[in-house]
């Protein structure tokens, strides 16, 4: 598969720190199991729009090395979503895997959309994703910003769009995410960020600059600048917690997951080299704590039954293999009334959770005392 330097996927990267994109150039087009899986999803899912939609299609199941329910499941939620959008629109036109002329943003970029939809005054870009890890927010994503300013540059001359919306569906996540940005805008960003950054991104120029988009960074492990940034907050943050401020906690807060990508993304690098032959000086490879196990289960279980025990022992199957066991309908049938969904236990998360914010009695008894 062919990559830009500059390809929208990784924009958030190299729009955030320029020089990564000639240098993460060299190492790119490993694809891992992960990837060849979303590409797959990415298939079915445009074979059922495509079904629904009444067009000619292939149906590519038999050749899908990680197809499962899971995936036949994402897929269909996907097409009915891109149709729900469509139902909700007055004579609506639809593309499907469109690709994407870039290149008048960004030398050489290109990429393809899921789909696009354009009906009455907008022009919808839906991107589907099947990753689990790492939750995607559609709020000013420059990903599918850059779809969006490739559509309007195809489109724009002959419909009237005024505004346009971007749509994460990520089911694995129950992750539906929205964002809505004027056609002037989105224009604006072009031109006042996009075009200037890539010109120095393809050029090698810029500064360095670290922080979530190093996330997805093929020279994480061993860039300097990512390394210094998370030692210098490190640095700032090694005081005792009860001897910092307020602020000062907040501010820590918000960069801990960054101090511990860093740490994991260093750990991983050096086991990997590690099993490869190099040494280290601080650390070394040693087996892990094992439990014992029986070499031959049914072995084991002939010896106890001829001594005259019971070697098995009946356990009630777990909600996720009695769904499997009975189906989902009948298990609802059956079984509503006996399941119970416990509080989880607070944890503190960040501030663009989804989920509400719980009060503990602590704050209800603050807030009453302010009143008083
Ligand atoms: S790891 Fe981060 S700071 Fe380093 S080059 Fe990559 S994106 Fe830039």
């Amino acid at each position: 598969m062919s990559h830009a330097i500059l390809s929208p996927s990784s924009s958030e990267r190299w729009l955030n720190c320029p020089p990564s994109a000639r240098i993460a150039e060299a190492s790119q087009d490993r694809t891992s199991p992960y990837a060849q899986e979303g590409i797959e999803a990415h298939a079915l899912g445009e074979h059922k729009l495509k079904k629904l939609l009444g067009y000619q299609t292939k149906d590519p199941t038999a050749s899908l090395t990680f197809y499962n329910k899971e995936m036949e499941d994402c897929a269909e939620g996907y097409a009915n979503y891109v149709m729900e959008l469509i139902g909700a629109k007055t004579s609506p036109l639809v593309w499907i895997e469109q690709r994407l002329d870039l290149s008048a943003f960004a030398e050489g970029s290109f990429g393809t959309a899921d789909c696009i939809v354009i009906a009455e005054d907008e022009l919808h870009v839906v991107d589907y994703k099947h990753g689990l890890g790492i939750l995607v927010d559609s709020f000013e994503n420059p990903q599918l910003k850059l779809y969006g300013l490739g559509a309007l540059h195809l489109f724009d001359a002959i419909y009237d769009v005024e505004r346009v919306v971007v749509h994460i569906y990520q089911p694995r996540r129950e992750n539906v995410s929205v964002f809505e940005i004027s056609k002037e805008a989105l224009y604006q960003w072009a031109e006042e960020v996009v075009i200037p950054t890539s010109k120095l991104a393809f050029n090698g120029d810029g500064s360095f600059r670290a922080g979530d988009w190093c996330h997805f960074c093929p020279i994480k492990n061993k860039c300097r600048e990512r390394a210094n940034a998370t030692l210098k907050i490190a640095q700032s943050e090694f005081k005792q917690p009860s001897l910092l401020s307020d602020e000062e906690i907040d501010e820590a807060l918000q960069k801990l997951d960054l101090i511990e990508a860093w740490l994991k993304d260093i750990k991983a690098y050096a086991y990997a080299r590690a099993m490869g032959g190099q040494k280290w000086t601080s650390v070394k490879l040693v087996e892990g704590r094992s439990n014992r196990k029986y070499t031959n289960e049914d072995a084991v279980a002939e010896v106890v039954q001829a001594a005259g025990f019971d070697p098995y022992e009946k356990k009630l199957k777990g909600i996720t293999a009695m769904t499997k066991l009975l189906g989902k309908e009948t298990f609802h049938e059956l079984l509503a009334n006996h399941i119970e969904k416990p509080k989880g236990k607070l944890t503190l998360a960040a501030r663009s959770d989804k989920r509400p914010e719980v009060e503990t009695i602590n704050m209800e008894f603050k807030k009453e005392t302010k009143k008083l």
